[in-house]
């Protein structure tokens, strides 16, 4: 039996879905020991009873007035100050940009091994061995923690989401916050679709292909019909036809959604990296030998001005 505490994420005062990923992970491991879910702010009070649904024993609400916006430095003297006093066994955290921000300076500051991007867990003769997706995605390996406690960061829309009800506790933890080296004055936040292209369920990309940054309506008209998100490959971005924050592969975002659907994309193997991974690949390219073709489950050779129009006005019948 492991105490396992887990990082849960919000936005918009909304918890996110993949903090209810990493609850059923926590589960796996903890093995009957106690769940202990830590939210950021007093708005956590909205969602605690969420968590408790999917398998959190406690809830640690942690309040700070500099909690309200992400800052590293706050963050991680909060949840130093809750692992000092709630004593883990294990630790893991959603791979998102808070995820991936905090979780090797937390490792740090305990000496603990992190392994980070894992794409699955299990316990195995009382092992907990973490899945994590190497070369690019193209092999993957288990490993083992030998020394100090288990601490992994979860890649979004790998472990499935399940309801284990459990009676909630809920605690709020005020954290002593001095000497922040930065303070945020103002955030000012893009205006991007609704669907957080990590999380999503659905994610229609455009590559090059597109030509324009009007070449990407079709694509965003086809995301809303679908309730997905759209994406881009480094070549659209590089083009000035969309912005960075939505580029896939290597050097840009990892997604794993139910279904992706390639447009003038032509598989660069750094693209692949971010979705290759992905359950159902459908690419649309007039070339037939665009290696995109390869990693795709289906594929149309055709101009994707008429193709994603066709796919649209299709979906909108269903
Ligand atoms: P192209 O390779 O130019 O392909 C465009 C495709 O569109 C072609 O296959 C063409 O047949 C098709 N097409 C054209 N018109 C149409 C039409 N009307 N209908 C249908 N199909 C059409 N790339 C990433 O994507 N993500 C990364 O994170 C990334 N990181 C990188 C890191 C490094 C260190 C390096 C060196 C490169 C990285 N790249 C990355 C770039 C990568 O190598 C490719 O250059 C890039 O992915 C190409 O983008 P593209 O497929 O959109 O463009």
């Amino acid at each position: 039996m492991r105490k396992v505490l887990v990082l849960t994420e919000a936005k918009a005062g909304n918890l996110r879905g993949v903090s209810l990923e990493v609850l059923n992970a926590a589960h796996r491991i903890a093995e009957g020991g106690e769940i202990i879910a830590v939210a950021f702010g007093s708005e956590a009070t909205h969602y605690a009873h969420i968590l408790g649904k999917h398998g959190a024993n406690k809830v640690y609400i942690v309040e700070n007035n500099e909690l309200n916006v992400y800052t590293t430095d706050a963050y991680l003297q909060a949840f130093r100050q809750v692992v000092d006093c709630l004593e883990p066994e294990a630790i893991l955290m959603p791979h998102t940009a808070i995820g991936k921000d905090l979780a090797p300076r937390i490792a740090a500051r305990f000496g603990l091994g992190l392994v980070s991007d894992i794409t699955d867990v299990q316990v195995e003769n009382g092992e907990v061995l973490f899945t994590q997706h190497i070369y690019s995605g193209k092999a993957f390996e288990k490993k083992k923690v030998v020394s100090g406690i288990p601490f992994a960061t979860i890649r979004p829309n790998n472990i499935p989401v399940t309801e284990i009800k459990t009676t909630i506790e809920v605690n709020r933890f005020h954290a002593n916050i001095k000497d922040l080296r930065t303070i945020v004055k103002e955030v000012v936040r893009k205006a991007t679709g609704g669907v957080d292209l990590s999380e999503a369920k659905i994610v229609i990309s455009g590559g090059r292909g597109v030509k324009s940054s009007d070449g990407f309506k079709p694509l965003q008209e086809l995301a809303e019909v679908l309730g997905g998100a759209v994406g881009a490959s480094r070549g659209a971005c590089d083009a000035e036809y969309c912005d960075y924050s939505l580029q896939i592969g290597q050097t840009g975002k990892v997604v794993t959604p139910d279904l992706y659907i390639a447009c003038g994309i032509s598989g660069a193997i750094q693209h692949l990296a971010g979705m290759s991974n992905s359950k159902v690949i459908v690419a649309i390219n007039k070339d037939p030998e665009a290696p995109i073709f390869q990693v795709a489950d289906y594929g149309i050779v055709g101009d994707l001005f008429e193709v994603v129009p066709l796919l649209t006005e299709e979906f909108k019948k269903v």
